[in-house]
This record gives structure tokens, sequence and C-alpha cells, in this order.
């Protein structure tokens, strides 16, 4: 538990420091603590050491959490792949979406979002890679993506996230989220208000960051290392 909150105030610090080297305003990097796999203790204890948003990416564990760890007012952030019978669940006890990649998606979300809450924080997945088997929606398709999520009372578009191929090269590492930002920077030329990036990850904060992240998703680097057959 010491150790979780140990990494925490280390991975913060990393964040300021980059910001900081990289010409970025103090504060303007959020972290998301991606807790997939962890148990609830787990994130109780990042919690204790000031984390508030936290990102899942299986409903049923999510839910689970959310469950035990009621009585803190933690912002849940869904980033995994969304099958439809999961949409209304998804709306129900999300916060933020990071992963729309299609319209009917967006749209059930939308129509099942319910009336006592806010929109839901929506971003649209971008596939930066160009490979077929990874998700996100086309760069091609982006925009129309955008124009019809823009038009659903149930979500507020807020910007987009990618999962890039891995690398440990920083240079190759920056080109597919310099590449999210410039697409982030056409919508805002065509007349939308952007503000989010959720891009980076344990391996790629530093690139993400230096490209525009707003919200970089961590969580070996914050809980160590996953084990078992659930990987991203
Ligand atoms: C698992 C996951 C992360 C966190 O990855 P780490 O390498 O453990 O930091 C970030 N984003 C998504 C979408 C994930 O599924």
């Amino acid at each position: 538990m010491p150790d979780i909150n140990h990494r925490l105030q280390q991975v913060l610090s990393e964040i300021s420091l980059y910001e900081q080297e990289l010409g970025r305003p103090a504060g303007s990097v959020q972290l998301l603590a991606v807790s997939k796999t962890r148990p609830a203790e787990d994130l109780h204890a990042a919690w204790q050491g000031g984390q508030r948003l936290f990102a899942e990416n299986y409903l049923q564990e999510a839910l689970d959490k959310m469950t035990t760890l009621s009585s803190l007012a933690i912002e849940w952030h869904f980033i995994g792949p969304i099958q439809s019978n999961k949409t209304a669940a998804i709306t129900e006890h999300f916060d933020w979406v990071h992963s729309i990649e299609r319209l009917k998606i967006a749209q059930r979300l939308s129509a099942q979002r319910p009336a006592d809450k806010p929109p839901l924080q929506v971003l649209l997945q971008v596939n930066s890679s160009q490979e077929a088997s990874k998700s996100g929606c086309r760069l091609a398709e982006l925009e129309s993506l955008a124009a019809a999520v823009m038009e659903l009372p149930g979500l507020q578009l807020r910007g987009l996230m990618t999962i890039p191929a891995r690398s440990d090269n920083f240079e190759q590492q920056r080109q597919p989220f310099h590449q999210l930002q410039q697409a982030l920077q056409q919508l805002n030329d065509k007349g939308y208000t952007l503000d989010t990036l959720s891009m980076g990850m344990s391996n790629d904060i530093r690139a993400a960051i230096a490209e525009g992240a707003t919200m970089v998703r961590v969580g070996t680097a914050l809980f160590g290392a996953r084990t078992g057959s659930t990987r991203t």
C-alpha cells in the first residue's frame, strides 16, 4: 500500500517535470489511474494519496469496484472496447468514456444517459497506427463522426483518444501523438471547442506530454506490473 502512494507521488512529479521541460503550463496534464485487474484496495490506496480519476476497461469488474468504493467521490472513466449490450450500464455509471469509435455506440450512450445526470463526457478513439487490427475510427472518418456526436444531447464531446502501437523510441512514440494533436487542431479550426487529448501510457508519457496530452492513462507505473492474461 505505501508502495502505491510512493509510485503515485513519483508519477505526479514526473508529470510536472515533463510539463516544465517541454514548455507545457503547470497542471495542464491530468493523471488518469488505469486500475483494470487491480483490487479495490489498490484504488483506495491511490485515493488516499490524492488520486481522484480512475479508468477501467471491463464493465463488470468496474461495477464491483464502484460498489466497494461507493463512499469515495471518484471520477470514473471507461477506456475499454464497448459492446452494444453494455452501453446502458456504462452510461449510467461512468462520468467519461474515451473509447467511442462508432456512431451507433455513441447514440446508445446518449439515449440511455440518465436524465438526472450531466451529459456523459466523451472522447473519440482514433486509430493512429493504421493497422486494421487496432481499434479506433480512421482519421478519414473522424470529422463526420465528430459532427454526428456533437448532435447527441446526452453526450458532451471533449476530444480525442488514441492507443498507438508500442514503441520504445521517443521520436517514434511522438508521431501518432502528433497526428492526434493535429487532428484535434483541425477540428477546432472548424469551430469545435475540444479541450482533451487522452494519450500516453506508462512507457510513453513524456512523448505524449511533448505533443500536447491533457490526460495520460497510467497503470503499470502506478500499480506495478499486471499479472494474468488481461492486457492491452
Ligand atoms: C491498460 C491501459 C492503459 C495503461 O497501460 P500501462 O502501460 O499499464 O500504463 C492505458 N490505456 C488503455 C486504453 C489501457 O487499456
